[in-house]
Protein backbone atom coordinates (compact mmCIF):
# COMPACT_ATOMS: atom_id res chain seq x y z
CA UNK A 1 0.00 0.00 0.00
CA UNK A 2 1.28 3.74 -0.86
CA UNK A 3 1.25 5.77 2.34
CA UNK A 4 0.31 9.35 1.52
CA UNK A 5 2.55 11.95 1.96
CA UNK A 6 1.84 15.51 2.30
CA UNK A 7 4.04 18.85 2.06
CA UNK A 8 3.42 22.36 3.54
CA UNK A 9 3.20 25.01 0.07
CA UNK A 10 5.40 27.88 1.86
CA UNK A 11 6.14 31.64 0.53
CA UNK A 12 9.51 32.42 -0.09
CA UNK A 13 8.80 36.17 0.62
CA UNK A 14 6.66 35.78 4.08
CA UNK A 15 6.44 32.50 4.90
CA UNK A 16 2.94 32.56 4.86
CA UNK A 17 1.27 28.59 4.19
CA UNK A 18 -0.98 28.83 1.25
CA UNK A 19 -2.02 25.06 1.88
CA UNK A 20 -0.61 21.73 1.46
CA UNK A 21 0.50 19.63 -1.76
CA UNK A 22 -0.70 15.26 -0.81
CA UNK A 23 1.36 13.04 -3.16
CA UNK A 24 4.76 11.72 -3.41
CA UNK A 25 8.25 13.10 -2.56
CA UNK A 26 9.24 14.55 -6.24
CA UNK A 27 6.06 15.04 -7.04
CA UNK A 28 4.96 18.43 -8.79
CA UNK A 29 2.53 20.91 -7.05
CA UNK A 30 -0.64 21.06 -9.40
CA UNK A 31 -3.94 22.03 -8.47
CA UNK A 32 -5.09 18.13 -8.47
CA UNK A 33 -2.49 17.49 -5.54
CA UNK A 34 -3.06 21.03 -3.82
CA UNK A 35 -5.32 21.64 -0.74
CA UNK A 36 -5.86 25.08 -0.03
CA UNK A 37 -5.12 26.18 3.63
CA UNK A 38 -8.59 26.22 5.62
CA UNK A 39 -7.72 29.63 6.35
CA UNK A 40 -7.46 30.91 2.91
CA UNK A 41 -9.71 31.76 -0.23
CA UNK A 42 -8.52 28.29 -1.91
CA UNK A 43 -5.61 28.21 -4.63
CA UNK A 44 -4.53 31.85 -5.79
CA UNK A 45 -2.90 31.32 -9.36
CA UNK A 46 -0.08 33.57 -11.56
CA UNK A 47 -1.18 34.41 -14.53
CA UNK A 48 1.13 31.26 -16.02
CA UNK A 49 -1.24 29.19 -13.89
CA UNK A 50 1.58 28.48 -11.15
CA UNK A 51 0.33 28.28 -7.71
CA UNK A 52 1.49 31.29 -5.62
CA UNK A 53 0.71 32.76 -2.12
CA UNK A 54 -2.17 33.40 -1.25
CA UNK A 55 -1.49 36.39 1.08
CA UNK A 56 1.44 38.26 -0.86
CA UNK A 57 1.00 36.43 -4.71
CA UNK A 58 4.80 35.21 -3.74
CA UNK A 59 6.53 32.53 -5.08
CA UNK A 60 6.10 29.06 -2.90
CA UNK A 61 8.35 25.92 -2.25
CA UNK A 62 7.24 22.82 -0.60
CA UNK A 63 8.32 22.36 2.58
CA UNK A 64 9.23 18.46 4.31
CA UNK A 65 7.20 15.91 3.17
CA UNK A 66 5.54 14.76 6.13
CA UNK A 67 3.91 10.79 6.20
CA UNK A 68 0.42 11.01 6.48
CA UNK A 69 -1.34 8.62 9.15
CA UNK A 70 -4.75 6.81 8.13
CA UNK A 71 -6.02 7.11 11.20
CA UNK A 72 -5.14 10.82 11.52
CA UNK A 73 -8.82 11.70 10.26
CA UNK A 74 -9.90 14.92 11.55
CA UNK A 75 -13.08 16.52 9.86
CA UNK A 76 -13.42 20.43 10.24
CA UNK A 77 -17.67 20.90 9.85
CA UNK A 78 -18.59 24.50 9.23
CA UNK A 79 -18.42 27.07 11.87
CA UNK A 80 -22.27 27.54 12.73
CA UNK A 81 -23.03 30.68 13.42
CA UNK A 82 -26.47 32.63 14.03
CA UNK A 83 -27.52 29.72 16.00
CA UNK A 84 -30.94 30.89 17.50
CA UNK A 85 -30.81 31.08 21.06
CA UNK A 86 -32.98 28.65 22.67
CA UNK A 87 -34.17 30.94 25.32
CA UNK A 88 -34.28 34.56 23.90
CA UNK A 89 -33.55 36.89 26.68
CA UNK A 90 -36.93 38.64 28.20
CA UNK A 91 -37.21 42.09 28.49
CA UNK A 92 -36.37 43.40 32.13
CA UNK A 93 -40.14 44.56 33.55
ZN1 LIG B 1 3.61 35.38 0.63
Amino acid sequence: MRSLLRADVKCYLCGFVSGQIEGQIGDRMTLQNFRAAPNTDGPRLTAKGRICCTRCGGGVFLDEWERVRPLEVVTFGPAKRGRPRKHPLQAAS
